[in-house]
């Protein structure tokens, strides 16, 4: 199989969604054909060292050991950059799977998600107007989440973003059917303003923090 450019691999914390605070293993693929206005991992465009996927395997087992069970237990997460830009990715998830552990993968929602096996928790980020990508997108990907294990997060830029993805979310009738979260671009949308408008317009999605930005500095790599 192709090897992969791998940007970094790093034991730290989930820091988004319901898995938020579990100790998770990141694999950080290099490349990204999107260009978001935040994106916070521009480092990840190019760098990285080529590695094979028996390489990462290995690599696993070595920092979180077999896999375990239990809802806090550690989860090997594939992120990036795009993961899914590798065509390879779909094969690496799936081999992680049959290992027995837990994966996450988390993506644009550019790329189909088809071939993405369906027991792989998907994070897709639905890239709103402030993103600058907001045309990066593959509707078809909404029939591939899979409920009360999927989540769809909408990073807002700002009061225009909110509206957007309220509006977006009704007309395909998505807040009964899947795990929506809003969190705010950090240090651009005000947190506050937008947890009470959550609130006072009893929107039924999860609001959320980048857990790992409060802990450690914002700019900090590998955590
Ligand atoms: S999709 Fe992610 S990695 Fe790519 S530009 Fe946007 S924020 Fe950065």
């Amino acid at each position: 199989m192709t090897p992969f450019k791998v940007n970094e691999v790093f034991l730290s914390l989930q820091g988004e969604g319901s898995r938020a605070g579990r100790p998770c293993l990141f694999i950080r693929l290099t490349g990204c054909p999107l260009r978001c206005t935040y994106c916070d991992t521009s480092y990840a465009f190019f760098e990285g060292t080529m590695r094979t996927q028996e390489d990462l395997l290995e690599e696993v087992h070595r920092r979180i050991g077999p896999p375990q069970r239990g809802p806090n237990a550690p989860f090997v997460e594939l992120t990036g950059g795009e993961p899914l830009a590798h065509p390879q990715a779909p094969a690496l998830l799936q081999a992680l799977l049959d290992e027995g552990y837990e994966v996450a993968l988390e993506t644009a929602g550019s790329h189909d998600l088809a071939p993405v096996p369906p027991s792989v928790v998907k994070i897709v980020d639905r890239k709103t107007p402030g993103s600058g990508q907001v045309h990066r997108w593959l509707e078809s990907n909404l029939d591939h989440l899979v409920p009360g294990q999927d989540e769809l997060k909408f990073v807002l830029t700002d009061e225009a973003d909110y509206a957007w993805a309220l509006d977006w979310c009704r007309a395909r009738e998505l807040w009964d059917r899947l795990d929506i979260l809003f969190s705010p671009v950090w240090g651009r949308l005000d947190a506050r303003w937008l947890a009470e408008r959550i609130i006072a317009d009893r929107v039924p999605v999860r609001f959320q923090l980048q857990l790992h930005k409060l802990v450690w500095d914002p700019d900090q790599r590998g955590v």
